[in-house]
């Protein structure tokens, strides 16, 4: 089969690599053309696929099937001249799915606005704790299609998945799946929220056990009831107060399940404290929670959700906790890079000195303002977008004292980190959740929470 591969990112490289071992011949476009472009290229030249760099629009002739990365638009032109030459196109994580062997690992999959990451790391976690051989994959760690292909044997996948790779993946087909939640995101991408939740909602098509629903988000509900599903399969909620019949909850600090539980209809079974939850924030709750609920789709017995929380670590920068200084709690979310995130963690503290800004991608800030304005004690603006944050701010929350900060270079931070330790008051919190992206001064969130840890350390030394 001839196959064009869009993109010579991680994905693609893994994509064409994969096909061109099954005897495919593959060629991989992309619209850049930099030395790295051209070392990938030579790298794969030398194995036999063909790499055609400066052009992502017009079709290879002979094109029999596109396969492309997550991150290219549905409208870009390469697809359009697909379609008219009668061409599907599909993503990396439709072609994992393809090349499934027959007794291959069933997939419990997991997609949202917010929290895949974390979700997929603490189911990886409880399957483990469960003696299950298993891996966190999809949209983090290796790439699908290398999982898939690879020799070593899994029993089950917790699997990650953005909204790009399930509007591109079909026929995917999951044992059991959850939509954590659904705010706006992507629009950009997908041109619409009725778009993108729908591209969301393809992750429940054909699920065979359970559809796991956040009871607090109705959207997710809608979604599950709009899926066309195997026979008997169940729809499964989570909430963070008492659960129903069918549901995930907590009582009394208990994580509760009252919907794979024997006896279900009069009684709850405990899974875990809350207190088993790193970190036990609100929303990492609602993410142990989903976690749980496929976990015990799969058969999975208490002790071992109950284990696999205790034994979860959270990846840096999502509500980490860096130091206490002069009694002041400094957390590093610099993973919150979109409102509804923000909105997340603001709700886990209070009283709150709260580092935000950077690049908006659009958003606007009225809600998160208005709803976590009663919890702020100072605001600290940072990036290039900080003006509508400070708008925001000045409508909802006019007493809030804010510090805007007009400058971009590296020393930035250190000096937000300044005035947020000035603004606090001992039993507070600084908390940098910048409801932004951090492109504008930083080369990602990594190094925007490092610099944030850096400086309180610098911080912590002085008044040491
Ligand atoms: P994703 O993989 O979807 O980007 P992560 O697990 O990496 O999600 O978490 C990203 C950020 O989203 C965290 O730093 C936190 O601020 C926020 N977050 C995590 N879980 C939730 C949730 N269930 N609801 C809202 N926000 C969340």
């Amino acid at each position: 089969m001839h196959i064009t591969v869009a993109g010579l990112g991680v994905s693609g490289v893994s994509a064409a690599r994969a096909l061109a071992g099954l005897g495919a011949v593959v060629t991989v476009v992309d619209g850049g053309d930099s030395d790295t472009h051209r070392t990938r290229a030579a790298e794969l030249a030398a194995e036999g696929i063909s790499v055609r760099l400066g052009d992502a629009e017009t079709l290879p002739p002979g094109t029999e099937l596109v396969v492309t990365s997550p991150g290219w638009k549905p409208a870009s032109p390469l697809f359009a001249a697909a379609a008219e030459a009668g061409v599907d196109v599909v993503g990396d994580v439709e072609i994992a799915w393809r090349l499934r062997g027959p007794d291959a690992a069933p997939w419990l999959a997991i997609t949202g606005t917010n929290g895949k990451t974390t979700t997929t790391q603490m189911l990886a976690s409880i399957l483990s704790a469960a003696g299950l051989r298993t891996v966190a994959v999809g949209n983090i760690g290796t790439p699908i299609i290398d999982v898939v292909l690879g020799d070593e044997k899994y029993d089950v996948l917790a699997v990650e998945l953005s909204s790009y790779q399930l509007h591109w993946a079909p026929s995917l087909r999951a044992h059991s799946a959850v939509v954590l939640n659904l705010a706006p995101d992507h629009l950009d991408w997908h041109g619409s929220m009725a778009a993108y939740a729908a591209d969301k909602g393809r992750i429940y098509e054909g699920n065979t056990v359970a559809c796991v629903y956040n009871v607090a988000d109705p959207a997710t509900e809608e979604l599950v009831r709009a899926a066309d599903v195997e026979e008997g399969c169940r729809a499964i909620g989570f909430t963070l107060g008492a659960p129903g019949p069918s549901q995930l909850g907590v009582v009394e600090g208990i994580l509760v399940d009252r919907a794979f539980a024997r006896n279900r209809h009069q009684q709850a079974q405990e899974l875990a404290e809350v207190t088993d939850v790193n970190p036990p924030a609100p929303h990492n709750i609602a993410n142990a929670l989903a976690a749980a609920a496929l976990a015990r789709a799969f058969g999975v017995a208490p002790a071992a959700v109950r284990d696999g929380l205790r034994n979860f670590r959270p990846d840096a920068h999502r509500i980490e906790h860096v130091a206490d200084v002069g009694g002041v709690a400094y957390i590093d979310d610099s993973k919150a890079t979109n409102t509804h995130a923000a909105e997340a963690s603001l709700a886990a503290y209070e009283p709150i000195v709260w580092i935000a800004g950077g690049l908006a991608k659009g958003a606007t800030f009225d809600e998160l303002v208005a709803r976590s304005a009663k919890r702020l004690r100072g605001v600290v603006l940072i990036g290039a977008d900080r003006a509508l944050i400070g708008e925001a701010l000045a409508r909802h929350a006019p007493q809030v004292p804010v510090v805007d900060l007009d400058r971009t270079d590296t020393g930035a931070m250190s000096a937000a980190v300044r005035e947020a330790a000035r603004l606090a008051r001992p039993g507070d919190t600084v908390l940098m959740a910048p409801a932004c992206a951090s492109m504008d001064m930083f080369a990602n969130y990594n190094k925007r929470g490092e610099a944030f840890a850096e400086a309180v350390r610098e911080l912590a030394a002085e008044s040491a």
